[in-house]
């Protein structure tokens, strides 16, 4: 009965998650005297390198997956829980995550602990700590069936340094359902930074920017320089100054990285509800009694016209 843990690769690299996952799930299997093994979708990744970071087996299911078809994952996490037999499950709150996830815990007949920021033993049993009311509480689950399946924001751990061991990779087959859609057309959005729900470092901007070409002139290169990933309100995506790929919040994207700087955002409980488990927040606004200093670490009352560039510069002349 060990912990399960997906790990998800795209063109046979693994997500940084999958570490950030398997060496959490080795210090909870410590306490729970058990061991862990990873599930990973599809060939072409190195498998037995998830043993650096804990796994003894990696249970590598052939199929196409190619294309992300819910049916399919779904039936493929059902085969390797079926070999693996763990007693937890954990997975990545990712957007393969979100729609398979829920779906495999119904089809096992257990339960599910999503978007938890926390896991912890207590009594035997893994615990899970999970904002709710738009992160306004944190609340503590527990799963009753099994097995226990709990969801897991990046960046909740940090990154774990590598260690030396090999997996035992153990291939899984299962039986494709016959496919229900079929995928026409795929785009890739052009991207040279980490996507935001895995971003470590994100610099938003508001609808303060006033136009797109203000957007890309002062919060792209302030990201690039912090090697950043770009994010947006909805206001300034509403306004067309940021893609909506880049909006974050209630209708946005969920993020949790280590540092969050937003600049001319006022804290409205709609974006909050995307970022506020970020580990510092900075907020630069001209207005103090803007609402998202109550939550920000570090809070600069200043022009973001002025800061932003500043800091962008003298970014710069640090790597130099
Ligand atoms: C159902 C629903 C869902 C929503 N979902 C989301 C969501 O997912 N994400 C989201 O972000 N919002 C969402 N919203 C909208 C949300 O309520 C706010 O309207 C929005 O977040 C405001 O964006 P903003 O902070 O950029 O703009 P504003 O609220 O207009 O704030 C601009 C801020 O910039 C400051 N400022 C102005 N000029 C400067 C300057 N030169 N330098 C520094 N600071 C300056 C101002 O003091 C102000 O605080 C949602 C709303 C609803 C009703």
């Amino acid at each position: 009965m060990s912990i399960l843990v997906l790990a998800e690769q795209e063109h046979g690299t693994f997500k940084k998650t999958a570490a950030e996952l398997l060496a959490k799930a080795t210090e909870l299997a410590g306490s729970l005297g058990t061991t862990v093994d990873a599930v990973v979708l599809g060939t072409g990744a190195d498998a037995a390198s998830l043993g650096a970071y804990g796994a003894a087996r990696a249970f590598v299911v052939d199929g196409d997956f190619s294309s992300y078809d819910g049916d399919t994952a779904v039936a493929a996490l059902a085969a390797a829980v079926d070999a693996a037999s763990p007693s937890v499950v954990l997975a990545p709150a990712s957007y393969l995550a979100k729609d398979a996830i829920p779906r495999l815990a119904a089809r096992l007949g257990t339960g599910q602990g999503s978007e938890c920021t926390d896991l912890r033993v207590d009594g035997g049993a893994v615990v899970g700590r999970r904002p709710v009311y738009a992160g306004k509480v944190l609340c503590d689950v527990t799963v009753s069936g099994t097995p226990a399946i709990f969801t897991v924001r990046a960046n909740s751990f940090g990154q774990p340094e590598a260690g030396s061991g090999a997996a035992e990779v153990v291939q899984v087959s299962f039986d494709a359902p016959a496919p229900r859609l079929t995928v026409v057309k795929r785009e890739t959005p052009e991207q040279d930074a980490v996507d935001l729900t895995e971003a470590d470092r994100i610099v938003s901007g508001g609808r303060s920017l006033k136009s797109a070409e203000n957007f890309d002139a002062i919060i792209r290169p302030l990201a690039k320089a912090l090697g950043a990933t770009a994010g947006a309100s909805r206001a300034a995506v509403d306004a067309g100054y940021a893609p909506h790929e880049e909006q974050v919040g209630q209708t946005g994207k969920t993020v949790n990285p280590s540092l969050y700087i937003a600049c001319g955002i006022s804290g409205a409980i709609q974006h909050l509800a995307g970022m506020r488990t970020s580990k510092v927040i900075v907020a630069i606004n001209t207005d103090p009694e803007a609402p998202i200093f109550e939550h920000a670490t570090y809070g600069v009352v200043a022009d973001l016209f002025d800061v932003c560039p500043q800091l962008t510069t003298k970014l710069g002349a640090l790597d130099s």
